[in-house]
């Protein structure tokens, strides 16, 4: 059993979220609370291999994992490869990983192994994914501190230490490219994300809460990309946007540490009731 955390009593909650959390917490069924892993669990960092999440969301997801009997999913939702999310969030048994946006996913086995599975490209696919590939090292090479990831099924420009010009510029060119070619383009922080499959975060989120019958969703996001699940929320569900910027979320919260408080929060109420 966890102790009761201490919410700092000057901690605002946005107009209507605790009420909506109890209110969500009282549905009878399958719950899933999902979350986007950096800038939401994890602060945001300039090397992102250094990225890790706060204590008190790692351990407040575990005790929401674990509570009420598995009544409630945990998901984790990343852009990042499903491996990296894995070893980086510190997952616990039961929950559920979606990596590079949904083109893979996987589940924490009872000794806390990763399985996972990938989409596999077509032929057609891999061919696009190729020509995207070529244009955006040549991109990179032309911008100072621009550099090219590559992941099973896209292919990600990074601009995070690139000068503002070079950045609005390589950015361009490689988006107006992908609009001539059968590909997805995800936009997020100081990255351009190039698809081969129709994967978002938004149509894990679905497919997840359809596998299990879910009743509601609570999602925690902070990007661009996750705009594709706070846009498919409805009824009982919540969306919690973290930081500044344009949401279709319906409440916002300002960063990792009032996620913490959050997620404490709910891992409190589900622990208070066994
Ligand atoms: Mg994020």
């Amino acid at each position: 059993m966890r102790g009761s955390t201490i919410i700092p009593e000057n901690i605002r909650w946005p107009a209507g979220l605790q009420r909506a959390i109890d209110t969500f917490l009282s549905l009878s069924g399958t719950l899933i609370v999902a979350s986007d892993f950096d800038g939401v669990l994890a602060p945001l960092v300039d090397d992102p291999s250094q990225s890790r999440p706060l204590e008190a969301s790692a351990s407040s997801l575990a005790a929401i994992q674990h509570g009420q009997d598995g009544r409630i999913q945990v998901a984790l939702v990343s852009g990042r490869r499903i491996n990296e999310l894995a070893q980086l969030a510190a997952p616990t048994p039961g929950m559920r990983l979606y990596g590079t946006h949904g083109a893979e996913s996987g589940i924490i086995s009872d000794s806390g192994e990763l399985n996972a599975r990938s989409t596999q490209l077509t032929e057609q696919q891999e061919a696009e994914l190729t020509e995207v590939s070529s244009l955006a090292h040549l991109l990179a090479d032309s911008a100072r501190g621009a550099w090219v990831e590559h992941k099973d099924t896209s292919i990600v420009l990074h601009t995070r230490l690139a000068s503002s010009v070079d950045t609005e510029r390589i950015e361009r060119e490689l988006r107006s490219f992908a609009r001539t070619r059968n590909v997805h383009t995800m936009i997020g922080h100081d990255v351009t994300e190039i698809s081969a499959t129709g994967a978002s975060k938004g149509a894990s989120v679905t497919a997840l809460r359809a596998e299990l019958g879910a009743v509601g969703v609570l999602y925690l996001g902070d990007d661009v990309t996750d705009e594709t699940v706070f846009a498919v929320l409805n009824g009982p569900d919540i969306g919690i946007k973290v930081g500044p910027g344009e949401t279709a979320a319906t409440y916002r919260v300002e960063n990792p540490h009032e996620v913490g408080f959050v997620l404490s929060y709910i891992a409190d109420k589900v622990n208070a009731d066994l």
